[in-house]
């Protein structure tokens, strides 16, 4: 007997509030790792509504925001180190990586497409969006994703 297949895992609208109107574009799986586990800090949802919601002006028809990774464990990171090196060596992962799960859930890895033919939104574009609602923006990326993280306001108040 083999175990059943379950289905619908993390398949969870996440609900958030973007100047009074109740927005909810994203769900829980979106932000899982390869094993099931997700985080979401609640500034990294608010963030990520606000910039489609911009995006979604500035181009006069629905945009989707695709997150290509979030929340990772220590395993995972070294898992991508050991394909893309540590930034101290010269490679593209970071040893103290906001994607880690110790901070709560503030980063994700994300593109744009247009819904209507999925054509990529492009890189600088997104990036420069991405400024105006995450605290840290790294939009450099080779493969065009775009790195934003609220590594500062989702800190408690000094
Ligand atoms: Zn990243």
């Amino acid at each position: 007997m083999s175990e059943p297949t379950y289905k619908r895992r993390n398949d969870v609208r996440l609900l958030t509030t973007l100047d009074g109107e109740d927005v909810a574009h994203f769900r829980l799986r979106e932000f899982e790792n390869a094993a099931g586990l997700a985080m979401v800090h609640p500034t990294l949802l608010d963030s990520l509504e606000r910039v489609r919601r911009d995006l979604c002006t500035m181009a006069g028809e629905t945009v989707w925001i695709i997150v290509t990774s979030a929340v990772r464990t220590e395993d995972d990171l070294r898992r991508l180190a050991a394909r893309y090196g540590w930034t101290d060596q010269g490679g593209a992962v970071a040893r103290n990586s906001r994607h880690l799960a110790k901070f709560g859930g503030i980063a994700a890895d994300i593109v744009a497409v247009l819904a209507r033919n999925r054509a990529r939104v492009p890189q600088k574009t997104l990036g420069t969006v991405c400024r105006r609602h995450f605290d840290w923006v790294n939009d450099d990326y080779n493969d065009g994703h775009v790195h934003a993280d609220n590594r500062h306001r989702a800190l408690p108040p000094t």
